[in-house]
């Protein structure tokens, strides 16, 4: 069974509809002598089980690489594009910035976007199309996304383009990946593709082409931005057939609250050992668990807490992962008394607490490990 282009999952057994005598291609048209050999294709749509693409299980076709526009230019399209750029690039601050365009074929929209106060890049795969755009006088890299981790000609960009591409992609994850590992962090794009809405409002059979392999509504667009490191920040349909979103580039999760409160919990653990060690006494920590374990390993306390208590039979007579400190019951703990306890069991502190007073010696300090800091649950009486 074939997988989805867009999330792996499986294709739906059966076609959703299956087109027969399809021309093979919109573009390379044959000419009279290759008639004896030019043939119709079988198309299959097909929906994905797991994201709900519609697609094309077709192979793509060869030049799916580059950008061929056919319409050339015209006043609507010219109006689009600009209050399309007019729009994202007040909405995300552009001004000034670096944008891509990933596909720009002979540089028919990048030409309008070079008109605006960004610097415009573009990148396109066919050679012709690259000097055309060149002799325009436009900068664009002859260059196509073959690998998530590739990088890009005059990169990072602030932004990126990307005008009825993605449909074509048989890999469009790759297409994306590399395009966000070639801009800055929270970078922008603006992506637009046919709607597949529109087709089946129109019932328009004749807009399925074997150079699309990806029929996206706004909800199937918006899961692979997702896992593609996108945020969609905006979606609408333009031009009656067309979606457009704006996407930004999610940056990475701030740990740095993390790092400073295990800085902070080592520091304050450490400093109660060495006082606690310091005066010749013993110090101990009851709770087997992740949490415990972790505290003991990555704070250094190996060596200088006696063991670890656990009420659980079963972790009694191990050693903590990592640390190796004896894990020993409650009832040796009591024959071989800490004068410290440091309780790590989220959950169960109370309840420790409780038994540590009613049956430990008299004048056994307790200790809990809160989220931010030490806590002082006083001596035993
Ligand atoms: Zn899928």
């Amino acid at each position: 069974m074939k997988r989805c282009i867009s999330c792996g999952a499986l294709l739906s057994e059966a076609p959703l509809l299956t087109i027969e005598n399809m021309p093979a291609a919109a573009q390379n048209l044959p000419g009279p002598e290759d008639a004896e050999r030019e043939h119709g294709i079988t198309v299959r749509l097909c929906a994905c089980t797991g994201c709900g693409l519609v697609q094309l299980d077709n192979e793509p076709v060869s030049y799916y690489r580059d950008v061929i526009r056919s319409g050339g230019w015209s006043t609507t399209m010219d109006r689009l594009r600009r209050s399309q750029y007019d729009a994202w690039i007040a909405m995300c601050g552009l001004e000034g910035g670096k944008i891509l365009e990933a596909g720009c074929g002979q540089g028919e929209f990048l030409k309008i976007l070079a008109d605006y106060p960004v610097q415009a890049f573009g990148m396109e795969h066919k050679h012709d199309l690259v000097l055309k755009a060149r002799a325009a006088g436009l900068t664009v890299s002859e260059d196509y996304p073959e690998t998530e981790d590739q990088v890009f000609e005059n990169g990072p960009f602030d932004g990126f383009t990307s005008f009825n591409f993605l449909e074509h992609q048989p890999d469009p994850c790759r297409y994306l990946r590399a395009i966000a590992r070639n801009l800055v962090p929270g970078g922008y794009g603006l992506v637009t593709v046919p709607s597949f809405e529109y087709i089946l409002g129109q019932n328009s059979f004749y807009e399925l082409i074997p150079d699309h392999l990806s029929y996206f509504t706004e909800g199937t667009l918006s899961s692979l931005m997702d896992r593609c490191g996108f945020d969609v920040l905006k979606k609408e349909r333009v031009n009656r057939d067309t979606i457009s979103v704006i996407v930004r580039k999610r940056t990475m999760p701030d740990v740095s609250g993390l790092i400073a409160r295990r800085e902070s919990i080592a520091a304050e653990v450490l400093r109660l050992v060495d006082t606690v060690s310091g005066e010749g006494k013993k110090i101990a920590v009851w709770g087997a668990s992740h949490q415990g374990f972790t505290l003991c390993a990555v704070t250094g306390l190996q060596g200088k807490v006696a063991y670890i208590i656990d009420s659980a039979p079963f972790k009694q007579g191990m050693i903590a992962p990592a640390s190796h400190i004896p894990i020993i019951s409650p009832e040796d703990a009591r024959k071989d008394p800490a004068d410290t306890i440091i309780i790590v069991a989220p959950g169960y502190t109370e309840e420790i607490a409780g038994i540590i007073r009613r049956t430990f010696p008299k004048g056994t300090s307790i200790r809990t490990l809160m989220t931010d800091h030490l806590d002082d649950l006083g001596r035993t009486e």
